[in-house]
């Protein structure tokens, strides 16, 4: 434990099951009010990698919060996300981030998807961008939130912001993902809407 800014609290840890600084950055702003000590996985020692072999979201986060929580003991949290898109079945669902292989850029990734969408109607280009988050704070409590935003994918890429699926991700004619600015993005994502849901329990359970 370690003491917080009025000095004799002691806050307790929690772990952000990734080592992504981006991830770390907007969980710590999340969990702000709520008093933990906020880490990374590397920064509380846990540096083995995580097969992540689940079928879903959820099953995926659960399996990072689980091996993060089994190996530290510390309430941890874990998110995984991506994108859905109905024609394809799902797909590239779990598979978002090495779907057109291991090494290849978000530019790649969605000239993949828009070759396997090229010619299909507007009106079955239906997608979502999904959020799961896994939280276990103890043996005996653990929460599963889910956040989801609707679009539809479009037939080249729009816009310069964001990253991965963002640019071929339409919220309406105008606008996609990678056109609006981060903060809007941040107002409306699945990853915000996920947090909403988890900020809701913490605020019933630890505030
Ligand atoms: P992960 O949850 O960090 O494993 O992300 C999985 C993959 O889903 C990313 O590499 C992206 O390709 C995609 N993805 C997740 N969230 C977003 C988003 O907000 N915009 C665009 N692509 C996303």
């Amino acid at each position: 434990m370690s003491k917080n800014n009025s000095g004799d609290k002691p806050r307790s840890k929690l772990i952000i099951a990734s080592n992504n600084a981006g991830k770390i950055r907007e969980f710590r702003e999340l969990l702000s009010p709520f008093g933990f000590e906020v880490l990374s996985m590397k920064d509380a020692g846990f540096d083995r990698e995580i097969v992540e072999d689940g079928e879903t979201f959820e099953e995926n986060a659960h399996i990072k919060a689980k091996a993060v929580y089994e190996a530290l003991r510390l309430p941890t949290i874990a998110d995984d996300s991506g994108l859905e898109i109905d024609f394809l079945g799902g797909s590239p669902g779990v598979y978002s981030a090495r779907y057109a292989g291991e090494n290849a850029s978000d530019k790649e990734r969605c000239a993949k998807v828009l070759e396997e969408m090229h010619g299909v109607a507007k009106e079955l280009r239906d997608a979502r961008f999904v959020c799961s988050i896994y939280f276990i704070f103890d043996d005996e409590n653990e929460y599963s939130v889910r956040g989801e935003v609707c679009g539809y994918i479009g037939d080249e890429p729009v816009g310069k912001n964001g990253f991965g699926y963002d640019p071929i991700f339409m919220l309406d004619e105008d606008e996609s993902m990678a056109t609006i600015s981060e903060s809007e993005k941040n107002k409306i994502s699945h990853r915000a809407k996920a947090f909403e849901r988890l900020s809701d329990i913490l605020k019933e359970k630890f505030s």
